[in-house]
């Protein structure tokens, strides 16, 4: 079977490529190895200008104009007219995109999971019959996650990515909470989102200054000392890739976390994910503006690098960083929306 584009992964990326591309009339195949689409260990954090302003509104479990955000030295309430950021339910937000991708024309293969790539060609495996089948294309998008096997083929490494660690809490939580502390996130931090019955409660760190397993234990020592109690809540960590080293190879292209495209900063990815589908979608039906549009996210992503290489230069360099940034929140100095992917956000076209 021939199609014009094949997409590895139904996350974020893969589904905003697939709608996108479908709707401009490719013949585009979705496969993803889950058999459901959007669970994902993720705290489900999105930004007022990368996705709150442009998702529905009922897609946003609970949103937040306020932060509260803690140092060694210092709590601060940062105030916001409109929510610095709100919390989604990951398998909602997958199963609106893979809605919205099957209502323009892709096809969507569940538990279909892909074992090989040589060039276009796909080699995938279906769960349920265990039966292989090769599949040809003009084009492959590797949407497939920050362990991606088209990156892979492709020869590239993942050198800098980030570790996260979440513990989806049953209660009512009213606050959401950053915690930036040195001595124990390194140049990481911890935070509460709080969704509609439950909050993730977790952290992250770029696993080059700290490993997954020295994570846990300070993450669970600190949750302990806030008086979080995780009970029989099973604990999740994934990689956040953040390596970026481009996105086109030749007519194989890489979006969001397979390209590197999260921030090694915040683990922020979602917004990377969604806007890198989409622009090269365009960039393969030869839409003006997509380049640009990657472009202005890879700067963001590098500004993101170079703040994150100063504070894992050491820790107490980033203990007066994390301290001064937070004096300069509080004084309105600094906005919040700065440490956002979407820093200089100008909205993508939507056609
Ligand atoms: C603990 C944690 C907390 C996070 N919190 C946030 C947050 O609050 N806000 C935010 O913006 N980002 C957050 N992120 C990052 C965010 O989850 C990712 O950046 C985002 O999901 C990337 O989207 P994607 O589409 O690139 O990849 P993914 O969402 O990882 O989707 C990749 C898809 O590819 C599929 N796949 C993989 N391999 C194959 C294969 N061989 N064959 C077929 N299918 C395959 C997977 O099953 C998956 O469905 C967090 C990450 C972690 C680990």
């Amino acid at each position: 079977m021939k199609y014009d584009l094949i997409i590895v992964g139904a996350g974020p990326g893969g589904l905003a490529c697939a709608a996108r591309a479908a709707a401009a009339g490719l013949k585009t195949l979705v496969l993803e190895k889950k058999t459901q689409v959007g669970a994902k260990v993720c705290a489900g954090g999105i930004t007022w200008n990368g996705l709150i302003r442009t998702v529905p509104a009922d897609l946003a479990e609970r949103s937040f104009p306020e932060q509260h955000l803690r140092t060694p030295l210092q709590h601060a309430t940062l105030r916001s007219s409109t929510p610095i950021i709100a919390t989604v339910d990951r398998q909602v937000l997958g199963m609106r995109m893979a809605e919205l991708a099957a209502a323009a024309g892709a096809e969507l293969r569940l538990g279909c999971r892909l074992c090989a790539i040589v060039g276009q060609e796909v080699t995938c495996q279906a769960a349920k019959s265990g039966r292989h089948e090769r599949l040809l294309a003009s084009f492959v998008v590797g949407a497939d996650g920050s362990s991606s096997l088209v990156r892979r083929s492709l020869g590239l490494a993942t050198e800098a990515a980030g570790v996260g660690i979440t513990y989806q809490v049953p209660g009512d939580f009213p606050r959401m909470e950053w915690h930036l502390d040195p001595r124990r996130f390194a140049s990481g931090y911890a935070w509460v989102f709080p969704h509609r019955r439950s909050a993730s409660v977790g952290a992250y760190v770029d696993r080059r200054s700290m490993a997954a397993s020295d994570l846990r234990r300070n993450f669970l020592s600190w949750a302990e000392s806030q008086g979080i109690a995780l009970g029989e809540v099973r604990g999740r960590a994934e990689l956040i890739n953040f390596d970026y080293r481009g996105y086109r190879f030749g007519n194989t292209f890489l979006v969001g976390d397979a390209a590197g495209l999260a921030s090694g900063l915040t683990g922020e990815g979602i917004y990377s994910a969604i806007v890198s589908g989409e622009a090269v979608a365009d960039i393969i039906v030869a839409k003006d503006g997509a380049a640009e549009r990657l472009a202005r996210l890879a700067r963001n992503h590098h500004r993101h690098r170079r703040m994150l290489d100063l504070l894992n230069r050491n820790r107490l360099l980033a203990m007066l960083i994390g301290e001064a940034a937070t004096l300069a929140l509080r004084s309105g100095a600094l906005n919040f929306s700065a440490i956002e992917m979407a820093h200089d956000h100008q909205p993508f076209s939507r056609q």
